[in-house]
């Protein structure tokens, strides 16, 4: 802008989000001009003279094409720098090597089915302890810390009943009691969602799904503010070594360039279908963040931009039927994970979310006639003319 125009500096103060989507983190490439910053498909460096480096040494350590993708994962969540993953899970075990032994967790309750597993089968023996409660509710929240606490784990929104936790009064609780917040921003997306804007301390994605945005990689990344925290990562990124490879991080840059573009119809396709489910007579319930029916509308609509692309909807059916919904199907591909352009079916009792003891997953509302919807980028009247023959196996 204009140094003569003050006012319209004013009103754009920084970049908004689809600019960042489409530059942050990347300029040119210096030796030839290419715009598109290059996959770097090198493990090391040469030096000009021992230790003597362009700050760039080894490809597990640091690798360009990752540094470009940290610096637009890091703009996009509105953080101060990122650290790249092979996998989301890599992201999160990274986190959880700040915990040591006699450490306790508190953990939303029906979180992703490979967050829950590694707590309960990997963490807890070594001595770290966690409680799952529902977030949504801050009283579980209050009666679940302990002098020990040092972390709580949350998605909002959550897998696959779409719960909504109110991230600003959750972080500032424990802010106070000096516990670290880990939001898992997976189903939002900074483009709906920004957990750091709201005080938590971090974020972590499965690249693997919005970001990524085109089924196509698996990736994960951690974001942040605090730059004492990040060497701490940084270190244990580094010593366990599950980053990503260059070409991985590439499609992940890659995928952001459009996010901005695909959530707004992820989250149109999304809110029509929802709407659609719900008037449907043999269906019991839909969970859609976006629906006032939803019971964390409020707290949901006050945080995020739109109500996501993710619809959870129990049918009046017995598992059986409601696997051979799920399999009738033709413009949603039955497969687990989610984000990507196309839509995607998932049956979470059988699938996604079988880690889970049947008990453990009544006593969380996770009925065995759930399915979750990954609403795609499609037309929309394709979508719900897939939905209504599938559904009419049930009569
Ligand atoms: C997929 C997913 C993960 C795990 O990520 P991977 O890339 O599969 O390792 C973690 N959290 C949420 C919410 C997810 O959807």
């Amino acid at each position: 802008m204009a140094k003569s125009s003050p006012r319209a500096k004013a009103q754009r103060s920084s970049p908004g989000f689809g600019t960042l989507a489409v530059h942050a983190g990347q300029a040119p490439d210096p030796t030839t001009g290419a715009i598109m910053t290059p996959v770097y498909l090198t493990s090391t460096y040469v030096q000009a003279a021992p230790n003597q480096t362009k700050g760039y040494d080894y490809s597990r350590t640091c690798n360009p094409t990752r540094t470009a993708l940290e610096g637009n994962l890091a703009a996009l969540e509105g953080g101060g720098w990122g650290l790249g993953f092979a996998s989301g899970m890599a992201a999160i075990h990274c986190v959880l090597n700040l915990l040591q032994q006699g450490d306790h967790v508190i953990a939303g309750n029906d979180l992703y089915g490979g967050t829950y597993r590694i707590l309960r089968t990997l963490y807890e023996k070594f001595g770290v302890k966690t409680t799952f409660v529902d977030l949504t509710d801050l009283d579980q929240l209050d009666a679940a810390f302990q002098p020990n606490t040092k972390l709580v784990m949350l998605e909002t929104p959550t897998n696959p009943l779409l719960r909504c936790c109110d991230l600003a009064a959750l972080a500032a609780r424990c802010r106070k009691r000096g516990v670290m917040t880990l939001a898992d921003n997976t189903f939002a997306t900074p483009y709906l969602q920004q957990p750091l804007q709201l005080g938590c301390d971090l974020v972590v994605h499965s690249t693997t799904k919005y970001l990524g945005g085109h089924s196509d990689v698996v990736g994960g990344v951690l974001v942040g503010n605090d730059l004492a925290l990040r060497q701490r990562l940084a270190h244990f990124q580094n010593s366990c070594g599950g980053t990503p490879g260059p070409l991985d991080c590439f499609l992940v840059l890659r995928g952001t360039k459009t996010l901005h573009l695909r959530m707004e119809r992820h989250c149109s396709n999304a809110h029509t279908v929802a709407e659609w489910l719900e008037a449907h007579p043999r269906v019991a319930r839909v969970f859609y963040p976006g629906l006032p029916s939803h019971p964390n509308h409020q707290v949901a609509m006050r945080q995020m931009r739109k109500g996501g692309g993710m619809v959870s909807v129990e049918l009046k059916a017995t598992v059986a039927q409601a696997k051979k919904v799920a399999a009738a199907l033709r413009v949603f591909s039955l497969a687990e994970s989610l984000g990507g352009v196309e839509s995607l079916v998932d049956h979470p009792a059988s699938m996604t979310h079988a880690s889970i003891p049947p008990a453990e997953r009544k006593k969380v509302g996770l009925s065995d006639g759930l399915i979750r919807l990954s609403v795609g980028v499609e037309d929309v009247a394709d979508q719900i003319q897939d939905l209504e023959q599938a559904l009419a196996r049930l009569r």
